[in-house]
């Protein structure tokens, strides 16, 4: 017999990620109860993933479950926030308890990993669709903002960019090139909290890749009114990724795609050696690509043959 949702709840979702001192309730109750935290500021964030849009039907569960709780860390992630709560609202198009037990094994794993506590959502039954909202916490002079981005600031990128746009691709082409871990940049980023927290206090802006690299330093820009030059050269990619583009010509890719989750990031000039130092204890590349200027709209220079852009600016990649 089917678990009424009472017992599903107690089984499968009361005790994701560590038991918080702060959380005086979590699940269990009309509403989480909470101490306010130390740190003197709250940031809050929420995402929805819907299946066809947000994520194939095909994709397994326990990687959605992580997808769904890393994309709404990368948001704190690029505000150099600690993760602290989340929710967990899902609509089920059944009750599936196999499916319910891997999805919250991927989400688990990545709660724990990251000492977020679940407590509280809502299940409901309907097309599949998944909404998390996060809470964590910061101080003022660690919050990155996107409207920061300063003239002269060099700017920086963690990770490589593309991969999860180019397995998207392989496998709507059903390409077998697609290897797992070309897969898993698509179905299991990596928020990048490590980073966030380490430059924060010493980065200018920040913000996390979803929408394309082009796309999201673009929102950077026009936050800060200010423009970027950006040498591909010293874009970072995968030897997948790089491979591709060299065969297809098609530097859009990386540059526009979506799903990378990683973080573009800005320094001052006289902050750039202090935090080159830093970013190297992290245990992903980060690197410089280039640098802020007044001039609006990103250029890309150094670009491969194939790449039709004009200098006047991001919108040409929407
Ligand atoms: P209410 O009817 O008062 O909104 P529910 O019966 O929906 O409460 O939920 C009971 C408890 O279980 C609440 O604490 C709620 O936050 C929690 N809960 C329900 N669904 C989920 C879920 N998918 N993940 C985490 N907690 C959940
Ligand atoms: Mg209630």
């Amino acid at each position: 017999m089917a678990l009424s949702e009472f017992a599903l709840i107690d089984r499968y979702f009361k005790h994701i990620g560590p038991r918080l001192d702060s959380t005086l309730v979590g699940i269990g109750d009309d509403c989480a109860v909470l101490r306010p935290p130390a740190d003197p500021l709250l940031l809050v964030t929420t995402d929805t993933l819907v299946e066809n849009i947000h994520f194939l039907a095909s994709v397994d569960p326990e990687s959605l479950g992580h997808k769904t709780l890393a994309v709404n860390l990368s948001d704190l992630a690029a505000m150099g926030a600690t993760p602290k709560w989340v929710t967990l609202a899902l609509t089920l198009p059944e009750v599936n308890e196999s499916w319910i037990e891997a999805f919250t094994r991927g989400f688990s794993a990545l709660a724990e990993r990251y000492r977020v506590q679940l407590i509280g959502g809502d299940m409901t039954q309907g097309p599949l669709s998944i909404t998390v909202q996060a809470l964590g916490t910061g101080s003022d002079e660690r919050i990155l903002y996107r409207s920061a981005a300063r003239p002269g600031d060099r700017i920086f990128l963690t990770g490589t960019i593309g991969d999860a746009g180019l397995a998207l691709k392989y496998l709507k082409d059903r390409n077998e090139r697609c290897s797992r871990a070309l897969l898993d940049r698509l179905e299991r980023p990596q928020p990048r909290i490590e980073a966030g927290q380490l430059i924060g206090g010493l980065a200018s802006a920040c913000i996390d890749i979803s929408d394309g690299f082009a796309a999201d330093l673009g929102h950077v820009l026009d936050a800060s009114n200010a423009g970027a030059t950006v040498d591909w050269n010293l874009i970072p990619l995968s030897a997948p990724v790089r491979q591709y583009v060299e065969q297809s010509g098609d530097s859009r890719l990386p540059l526009c795609a979506g799903d990378d989750y990683e973080l573009c990031f800005t320094v001052p000039e006289a902050r750039e050696e202090e935090l080159i130092r830093r970013i190297a204890t992290l245990p992903y590349p980060c690197q410089r690509i280039g640098t802020i200027d007044q001039r609006p709209g990103l250029r890309i220079e150094n670009r491969v043959p194939g790449l039709d852009l004009t200098t006047s600016g991001f919108e040409h990649f929407s």
